[in-house]
Parts: C-alpha cells; sequence; structure tokens
C-alpha cells in the first residue's frame, strides 16, 4: 500500500492520505504499464503529486471486476431500502469529509474553497442522498389488457455502465453519475479527467468505507484517448455515461455503437440570456454574472451569449462591467475573497487567450479584461474577466464555447429576432431569460431550442430537476426522477392466464 498512497500538505495546511492507484475491486493496484499522470496546482504550476493512469488492460480487469459483481448475488440480490442505506451511508461519509475533499478539489481544479465546500461538496452529498431516498421507490407497473392476460413491467439496472466525467465539476459529476447508477443497482467503471484526477482517488475510500461490495464501483484516472476510448468501445460495458466536450461527445457515440451501448451524453453549450426592456435590470447583472463568471466560466450550461434588448441595453453593458469589476474578484482559490481562481490548465488558459486573440482580430470591441491576469505571484493559469461588445452573430467568439471567464452582449430589437439569433446554434443545453412580463417569459421559453430555461435566473440548477441538452447538446437527462431512466431498462413480462391454443 505505501507506494499506492502518499502524504501530502495542501496549500491550506490540510494533511491527509492521497490514494494514488487504480481502485478495482475495493482494492488499490498499480497500473499494468506503470504509467502515471503528474497533476499540476493551476495556481502556482507547481507539481501536487502522480498517480497511476490506466491503459486498456487496466479497463478489462475492471470491467470483468465490474462484471462479476453486476452478477454477485451480494449485489444482485439485496433488496432495495439496503441499497438506499449503501448510498445514504457514502452521502454522510462524504459528508463528514467534505472539509479534505474540498481542499482537493481547489487544489487540483483552482475553483475557490468555499465554492468547493459550499456548493461542489453539498451537491455531490445531496445527490448521493437524494438517489438514496429513489433505490425503495423505483417500481414498474400492471398493465391491464384482459382477463386473459398478466401483463407487468419490471424497471432492471442496465449492465456494467461506464462512466467518463470531466474536470470542472470532479466531485458533484462523479456523484450525478454514480447516485442513479447505483440507485438501480448497476455496477460501474468511472474515469475521472486527466486535469484532475484526485478527488475522486479519497471517494472510493469512501465507497468501500460506506460498504458497497467489491467490485461494483472501479475508479480509474487514464487518458481520455486510451482509458477513455477503452471504456467508450469496450464489449462488457453495456452503458455509457459522458460528459464533456461535444467533440469528444461524438467521439464516443461513435465508439460506442460497437455493442450498441446505451448512451447518455451531457456535453458543450453557447448558451444565451436573453434581458428583454422590461426586465428588472439589477437581476440580470448580478445573475448574468453569475452564469459566466462562476467556476471561471468553465461550466457546460455557462449563458456565454448576452442579449439584451435595445432600449437597455447601453445601460446593461455599462451596469455589467461596473458589476465584474467590483465581484470578479480573482486571486488564489484558498482565500476567502476569491471569487475567480485560476483556470484548470494551462491547456484551457491558453484556449481562452486564442478567443480573446480571435474577439479582437475579428473587430469584437473589448470592453474589459482581454488578457492574462498577472497579479497573484506572477504564475497561474489567470485570466482577467472579459467582456466583448460589437460582436457579428458570425464571429466565432459569438458561434463557439469558450469555457472560460469570457463572455459576448449583443442588442436586439423584437422577441421574434430574440429567439431567432438565440437558436441559431448547434448547441442546446441551457437558456435563460429576464422579463417581468409572465405571459411573455412562458411565450418565450417554450420556443428556446434548449434542455434548460432559466426564467429571471441563470444556472440554478437543482439535482431533484433533470438536467441535459437538445441539438449537439446531449442526449439524455440526469438528475431528477428523469436520472432514473438513462441507468435502468424496461423488462415486459407477459403471463398467459387464459389464452388456451
Ligand atoms: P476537454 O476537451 O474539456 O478536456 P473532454 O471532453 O476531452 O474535455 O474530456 C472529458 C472526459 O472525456 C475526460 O475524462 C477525458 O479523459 C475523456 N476523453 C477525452 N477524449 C476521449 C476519447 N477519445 N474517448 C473517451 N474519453 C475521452
Amino acid at each position: 500500500m505505501s507506494d499506492l498512497s502518499v502524504e501530502l500538505t495542501a496549500p491550506n495546511g490540510v494533511k491527509y492520505t492521497q490514494p494514488t492507484g487504480l481502485f478495482i475491486n475495493n482494492e488499490w493496484v498499480k497500473s499494468r504499464s506503470r504509467e502515471k499522470i503528474t497533476t499540476i496546482n493551476p495556481t502556482d504550476e507547481t507539481q501536487i503529486t502522480s498517480v497511476y493512469s490506466a491503459g486498456p488492460e487496466d479497463v478489462d480487469i475492471a470491467v470483468a471486476a465490474a462484471r462479476k459483481a453486476f452478477k454477485d448475488p451480494s449485489w444482485r440480490d439485496i433488496s432495495s431500502t439496503e441499497r438506499g442505506d449503501l448510498l445514504y451511508k457514502l452521502s454522510q461519509l462524504i459528508e463528514q469529509h467534505k472539509e479534505t475533499l474540498a481542499t482537493i478539489e481547489t487544489w487540483d481544479n483552482g475553483k475557490p474553497y468555499s465554492v468547493a465546500l459550499n456548493e461542489d461538496l453539498a451537491e455531490a452529498a445531496g445527490t448521493i442522498k437524494y438517489y438514496a431516498g429513489y433505490a425503495d421507490k423505483i417500481h414498474g407497473q400492471v398493465i391491464d389488457t384482459s382477463p386473459a392476460k398478466l401483463a407487468y413491467t419490471i424497471r432492471e439496472p442496465v449492465g456494467v455502465c461506464g462512466q467518463i466525467i470531466p474536470w470542472n465539476y470532479p466531485l458533484a459529476m462523479a456523484a450525478w453519475k454514480l447516485g442513479p447508477a447505483l440507485c438501480c443497482g448497476n455496477t460501474v467503471v468511472l474515469k475521472a479527467a486527466e486535469q484532475t484526477p484526485l478527488s475522486i482517488l479519497y471517494l472510493a475510500n469512501l465507497i468501500k468505507e460506506a460498504g458497497f461490495p467489491p467490485g461494483v464501483v472501479n475508479i480509474l484516472n487514464g487518458e481520455g484517448r486510451k482509458a477513455g476510448a477503452a471504456i467508450a468501445q469496450h464489449l462488457g460495458i453495456d452503458k455509457i455515461a459522458f460528459t464533456g466536450s461535444t467533440a469528444t461527445g461524438r467521439e464516443i457515440m461513435k465508439m460506442a455503437s460497437v455493442n450498441m451501448k446505451n448512451i447518455t451524453l451531457e456535453t458543450g453549450g453557447k448558451s444565451p440570456l436573453l434581458v428583454f426592456d422590461d426586465a428588472d435590470l439589477d437581476q440580470a447583472v448580478k445573475w448574468a454574472h453569475i452564469g459566466i463568471m462562476s467556476n471561471m466560466g468553465q461550466i457546460c450550461t455557462a449563458t456565454s451569449r448576452v442579449m439584451v434588448q435595445e432600449g437597455v441595453y447601453d445601460q446593461f453593458v455599462s451596469a455589467f462591467k461596473e458589476h465584474v469589476a467590483k465581484t470578479s474578484k480573482v486571486g488564489n482559490p484558498f482565500e476567502d475573497s476569491t471569487f475567480q481562481g485560476p483556470q484548470v490548465t494551462k491547456a484551457q488558459y491558453d484556449r481562452v487567450l486564442s478567443y480573446i486573440d480571435s474577439g479582437k482580430s475579428e473587430g469584437a470591441t473589448l470592453v474589459a479584461g482581454g488578457e492574462a491576469y498577472k497579479d497573484v505571484g506572477g504564475k497561474g493559469f489567470f485570466i482577467a474577466p472579459t467582456i466583448f461588445t460589437n460582436v457579428k452573430d458570425n464571429m466565432k467568439i459569438f458561434r463557439e464555447e469558450v469555457f472560460g471567464p469570457f463572455v459576448v452582449i449583443v442588442s436586439f430589437k423584437t422577441e421574434e429576432e430574440a429567439i431567432d439569433r438565440a437558436n441559431d446554434t448547434t448547441y442546446g443545453l441551457a437558456s435563460a431569460l429576464f422579463t417581468k412580463d409572465v405571459v411573455k417569459a412562458h411565450r418565450v421559453a417554450r420556443r428556446l431550442e434548449s434542455g434548460m430555461v432559466f426564467i429571471n435566473s441563470s444556472n440554478d440548477s437543482d439535482i431533484r430537476i433533470p438536467f441535459g441538452g437538445v441539438k449537439m447538446s446531449g442526449i439524455g437527462r440526469e438528475l431528477g426522477e428523469a436520472g432514473l431512466s438513462a441507468y435502468s431498462s424496461l423488462k415486459s413480462v407477459h403471463c398467459n392466464l387464459g389464452n388456451w391454443l
């Protein structure tokens, strides 16, 4: 075990034991190739530690463990109440360890500690608890046809689920996937993102402590193109659930076709936020800020295209600029006053800077930011919160997902025009709109092509409410009762009671 964990002290002084192996069958093991991933603190660019990185041969072992566990009576035949108890125990353990988990999240990902603790960890524990409650409430139906037939449905687990998660909300995304999968009785091979490999390994120990049988949850780190691709095309996996970029989602969909896996994809977005003339402008400004600048703009549902009706456009732009300057304090994520930490990696930092260059060269007007932010010790992947106006609908910065603290603001004249331009995108994840007119609010909400619409808010998702996109933003829904459909299949049983031949 000694070379499968390391004692670490985080920048905030928290000391803990960091597992570094692959978690298979409730045991820590090395990868067959002995390859490792080194993870970097995005705040100061120092190395945190290295963890084992899975290859296809490790995926094979994890899938075999998950398959065996799926068939094992200790998991297959436990009562739904016991499954709920295990999940509830896990949610309590996450709650008990939340300071350590939030510390790891902030260190590895760069998100403000207060956000990691109060939002991500609350979401992770809350999601597992929510699905703990559902475990013994999943049932089929009796469907009355005629006295000669008894027909009923049973909700069954899908089988072995491959789950590939992103780096922007590592623990919360893990919980969104583990909660419903385990609630429905599946077994899991989960791969974390190579940019943020640490917190998920700490969570693995809590899964074992909660009492889940060996092989029910297997957790791997590994590169997307190796371990991720091996999961997506594995013949021993029945379902693939993925959250990440649209480009990778398309790849995964292709690979998953090898055995027609059940798929759930939650991918990118370029979500519009419409502000009508009759909106509460102060609220619109504050929510628009939350909607794009939270989590360093690294949110799939970020409302990154702000569209403001011409009567209030100038007023909105100046109030928004002022609010960003006042609120988006960039700094060390372990400091309480920090709103915005670094981007997760150098690659993401470079990506945002390249969109800043694109906005400038395409002739948009830079209103704020537009450069790296160097005042946090001169190191780290910090970007000054960036606002562009005078943006044309055909510019890259209006059309493509930037995934950073980067917003474009445009004006519109009529409701019809706003809807058309909001929908003129390949994406369809979220939309937001601001108006005091309740009739207009619901009329526009129906016409926006997105899986979610926020009226008079942005990005205030809730674990009880289905989450997911249309168009190229994804397939299927997570969270809420709808999240159970993604992890169960319906078996119909026809029992002949009198149709004798
Ligand atoms: P980003 O481009 O923002 O890093 P990705 O969508 O590439 O996001 O990554 C999200 C998750 O998908 C990560 O866990 C990553 O390892 C995984 N991944 C990346 N490429 C592939 C791939 N070709 N096959 C399977 N998984 C992949």
